[in-house]
């Protein structure tokens, strides 16, 4: 007889083998040097398209100058949770910074640093969110939004991807007038690159007396007057708005901020769980964060956005040449559908073999079917590398 504890061998073997089966297998590559555009993957020289680095910030020379000399006036670590001594003045200026950016839409804003977007989703949901609360998500959302609303424990009801008259129907069908109600989205869809509809998400916010939670992951620094994000690039304002930004994407570093009214964050700070329990992320960290946040709103940062709208709009009319389908998309996100795993796994593996990193995105993390190459623009790519690319799409 097989011991329990062996019974469970048995079962992530036989996991493995039927991920092996369906070539749904995953494999890390590991980057040798900085992750920029041009770069040393698995010993070899390859033009990734493979990173969120939209911005092109994540070897860029000022940054790297404000971490190293974050670390010699800071330390290495931050030595605490931000509520026991780990809350250390580079952390204190970056909230100042990110509130002043990026919460124009509402009246007295406040932000609060995360080391990851994952745990700041996850803070905004479980703290907003309870039993008795009703949860409306876009299908489409990010993992870690999902995950927070199971956290949360708060009734769900998803509404299918950016069908706002669904919502409207659902919100209106729920007529529990006592209940607190949050809708929540991403603002670009990782997977396809759309954008929600986020004015009529407000509209539909107010009307229901809905709060409405918005990630931004995909479009701090890159949407809106000077990268403020997407709520600034539809000029959005409610005191019901919960911004959510990542700074691992196009600020190039990492952690996360949620930036809302000041009650709201006050809020999270005596009750997120995901952020009184852990350690704060190192403040040189914060101090390389406020440089980027510097560069995302200086004539720089106009610069680079302008060059990777050009390289998108060349994406697009390169794509539409393919016999594969493209999905619509408007941002960095650029995603070729091409059907089935293998056939997708074999499509990137020849653009491997020619030096072009660009990853094949299968189920789970899309609907069956629908495996993709997902093209992931930055600024720090140039004309060439996508004629590379097409090069390569093409003849292929
Ligand atoms: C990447 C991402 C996150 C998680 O942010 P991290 O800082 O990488 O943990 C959250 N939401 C969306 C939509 C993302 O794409």
């Amino acid at each position: 007889m097989t011991r329990s504890s062996d019974a469970l061998f048995d079962a992530l073997k036989q996991g493995l083998a039927d991920i092996d089966a369906r070539g749904l297998r995953r494999r890390r590559r590991t980057i040798d040097g900085a992750n920029s555009a041009h770069m040393t993957v698995d010993g070899r020289a390859m033009i990734g398209f493979a990173s969120n680095d939209y911005l092109g910030l994540a070897a860029h020379e000022a940054i790297r100058a404000a971490l190293a000399e974050g670390a010699s006036r800071y330390g290495a670590g931050s030595g605490g949770s931000h509520l026991l001594g780990g809350h250390s003045r580079a952390h204190a200026q970056l909230e100042d910074d990110l509130a002043a950016f990026s919460g124009g839409f509402v009246d007295d804003p406040r932000a609060l640093y995360f080391s990851t977007g994952y745990m700041a989703n996850l803070a905004v949901l479980t703290t907003l969110a309870g039993r008795g609360t009703l949860v409306f998500p876009d299908a489409l959302n990010h993992a870690s939004l999902i995950d927070g609303v199971r956290l949360s424990r708060a009734q769900t009801q998803i509404y299918p991807h950016a069908d706002i008259d669904a919502l409207d129907a659902m919100l209106d069908a729920s007529r529990d007038e006592t209940a607190t109600k949050l809708i929540v989205t991403d603002s670009v869809f990782s997977m396809d690159g759309d954008i929600a509809p986020l004015a009529r998400l407000v509209d539909v916010a107010e009307k229901y007396g809905a709060w409405l939670v918005v990630d931004d992951a995909h479009g701090f620094g890159v949407l809106g007057p000077q990268g403020r994000g997407a709520l600034s690039a539809c000029a959005l304002r409610s005191p019901h708005l919960v911004y959510v930004g990542t700074l691992g994407k196009a600020a190039g570093v990492a952690g996360a901020f949620v930036c809302a009214d000041a009650t709201v964050i006050e809020w999270l700070v005596q009750r997120a769980r995901p952020y009184i329990f852990t350690t704060a992320s190192p403040p040189a960290v914060a101090h390389a964060v406020s440089a980027s946040v510097k560069i995302i709103a200086s004539d720089e940062g106009d610069q680079r956005r302008a060059h990777l709208a050009s390289l998108i709009e060349t994406t697009r009319a390169m794509l539409k040449r393919t016999r594969w389908l493209p999905v619509e998309s408007r941002t960095a996100v650029q995603p070729l559908v091409i059907g089935g795993n293998d056939e997708t796994v074999a499509l990137a593996a020849a653009l491997d073999a020619q030096g072009l990193w660009v990853p094949a995105i299968r189920p789970p993390t899309v609907p069956s079917g629908t495996s993709r190459l997902r093209i992931s623009l930055s600024a720090a790519h140039t004309a060439d590398d996508l004629a590379r690319l097409d090069h390569a799409l093409t003849t292929l």
